[in-house]
């Protein structure tokens, strides 16, 4: 194939927009609370240079504001996302199926609001109902910390609690089902993980995780755990910060085996990408932040070529290189979350 040929071949297979499931941006707009045009100025640039669709933006509470604080800092993360989106119309905050569809025939970019831990709702479950009607569509009960809802899966290969989902855990996914709010089993400890697909009628998915085969903590995905997920018709978004803990295996062409190697577990139907793209906050960290991180969780190995959203279409011309075809590329760039959210929402 010519370089013309591929190029165009990119060009069409991005066009359709990027699904990525998840995105630490709120939790940015809040840290940035006294600046103005914070989207347009700094993430606008990339989304469209990349060309992403639509983007789950995660809620998530630091340390610090936990646990007194973490109600209002996560309602202040909402408010952000609405000040700044209004200022910003190419963004759309979508709440439906309908409404991403509509965005995304306006040429304008889908904000699915996520939460990254249910911290925020401490233990009332009324609270879920509030944030619903604020526009949360997708919830992941834990990151790495434990909480009312259960424990997240640690950054090493065993020790994660061996308990599952609290009651309040089980409640919530109930109550999120009912309402129509997507239960993502990212960072749940394996515990948790079986509880919360033993309750689930719906598809579930694991919104950016990596596949322990490569990378074997707790905090990833084991062939087992793909292997129930795709029984289920879910969908696992692969993450590019935890493709490998050595800096030097931290590479496109590995992020694509993370891919691959789901796809021949379960189908091209069963995976699609939850970039994490992280670097942007890390880098405006303190180093004490940062080796608190790496003595806490891990030191993050960001891809060179699949640093931020604008590097989405060396994603697509490496899918191209190892052999996917338009139909499986355009299922993991698009589709396979669509249908998640033509079934959900
Ligand atoms: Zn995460």
């Amino acid at each position: 194939m010519t370089e013309k040929s591929i190029e165009q071949r990119i060009d069409q297979l991005q066009a359709g927009g990027i699904v990525d499931m998840h995105f630490d941006l709120l939790m940015d707009l809040y840290e940035k609370r006294e600046r103005k045009n914070v989207l347009r100025t700094e993430f606008l640039p990339e989304i469209e240079a990349g060309n992403i669709g639509v983007i789950g933006v995660a809620i998530y509470i630091e340390d610090r504001y936990l646990p007194d604080a973490g109600l209002r800092v996560a309602l202040d993360q909402i408010a952000r996302l609405y000040a700044e989106t209004q200022a910003c119309p190419r963004f759309a905050i979508c709440k439906s199926y309908h409404d991403i569809q509509k965005a995304r025939e306006k040429k304008k970019i889908a904000l699915l609001n996520t939460m990254e831990g249910a911290e925020p709702l401490g233990t009332d479950l009324d609270l879920l109902r509030i944030f619903y009607e604020l526009g949360v569509r997708s919830i992941g009960l834990t990151h790495a910390r434990s909480n009312a809802a259960g424990h997240g899966g640690i950054f090493a290969s065993r020790g994660s609690s061996p308990e599952g989902l609290t009651g309040f855990g089980r409640g919530l996914v109930k109550e999120c089902e009912a309402l129509g709010i997507i239960v993502d089993l990212a960072h749940i400890n394996p515990a948790g993980f079986t509880d919360i697909l033993s309750i689930l009628t719906k598809s579930p998915i694991v919104s950016h995780t990596n596949v322990r085969r490569y990378y074997d903590i707790e905090r990833n995905i084991s062939d087992e755990q793909i292997k129930m997920i795709g029984e289920r018709r879910g969908v696992i978004g692969v993450n590019s910060v935890l493709v490998s803990p050595n800096e030097g295996e931290s590479t496109l062409d590995h992020y694509v085996d993370h891919i691959e190697h789901i796809a021949n577990l379960i189908g091209i139907d069963g995976v699609a990408v939850g970039f994490d793209f992280f670097e942007f906050i890390h880098s405006q960290w303190p180093e004490s932040a940062k080796k608190e991180l790496a003595e806490k969780l891990t030191t993050p190995q960001f891809i060179p070529d699949l640093r931020n959203h604008s590097h989405a279409g060396n994603l697509v011309r490496k899918l191209i290189e190892r052999g996917f075809s338009d139909e499986q590329v355009q299922k993991i760039l698009r589709g396979n979350w669509l249908r998640i959210f033509e079934e959900w929402l």
